[in-house]
């Protein structure tokens, strides 16, 4: 006997928060959370778009994202109560002493307050400043053996770092932002579509902070992007 897949619902016939008491997972751990278990057979970025409105009505914030290995049927999600760029004192009580608990999230001692922490896009950090995305696509294109990981995002776009090689052989360190999508995750095949951002440094002015032999002994499986 053939098992069909039951088709996706169709989320315009759903209620705006899906039927899901997101409020369940605010406390602001990391929750993995699965399709037609915890929320209804539909594309998980509708789900991560349902959890970051039922966040905005409970007057918080959530970051949310696919699975790696599974995102046609888990999200990952963490509340916070508010979220902050990277460098600022705590919203609610201005206290400057942050504590990361990783890449994206802090706590203050204070307040006890839950943040996402908001990155820097590369437009604000790099003196260039923006330019069309043809010519950073065309930055990329132009590098052979490109290997990129995910960082972080700015709540607007995606950030990537890694390493590539010049025509010459030159090895480069390659810093490159991307426009954030909840329907479809960055693959080699959009990436040039969504790019904002590239920037291409010799490898050897990281010389003692990137350890650039290591990062290139990395298994490509450790990798998001390789081209
Ligand atoms: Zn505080």
């Amino acid at each position: 006997m053939i098992r069909r897949r039951k088709p996706l619902l169709d989320p315009a016939t759903l209620p705006e928060d899906l039927g899901v008491d997101w409020s369940r997972w605010s406390d602001g751990r990391a929750y993995r959370l699965k399709k037609k278990k915890h929320f209804p057979n539909v594309e998980p970025g509708h789900a991560r778009r349902a959890c970051e409105a039922a966040a905005r009505r409970m007057g918080k914030v959530a970051r949310t994202t696919r699975d790696k290995m599974m995102p046609d049927k888990l999200i990952w999600v963490q509340f916070a109560d508010f979220e902050i760029p990277e460098g600022q004192p705590c919203l609610r009580c201005g206290s400057r002493r942050i504590w990361r608990l990783h890449a994206d999230f802090a706590r203050c001692p204070s307040c006890h307050a839950q943040m996402i922490l908001a990155q820097k896009g590369l437009d604000d950090v790099d003196e260039d400043g923006p330019a069309p995305k043809q010519k950073f696509a065309a930055r990329l294109r132009a590098l052979s053996n490109v290997h990129l990981e995910r960082t972080g995002d700015t709540g607007e776009s995606e950030l990537y770092n890694g390493y590539a090689e010049q025509d010459d052989g030159t090895r480069v360190v390659v810093l490159a932002e991307f426009t954030l999508d909840d329907d479809e995750e960055l693959t080699t095949e959009n990436m040039f579509e969504r790019i904002t951002h590239a920037k291409v440094l010799p490898a050897h002015l990281f010389e003692g902070m990137v350890d650039v032999e290591a990062l290139v002994a990395r298994p490509a499986s450790d990798w998001d992007l390789v081209l």
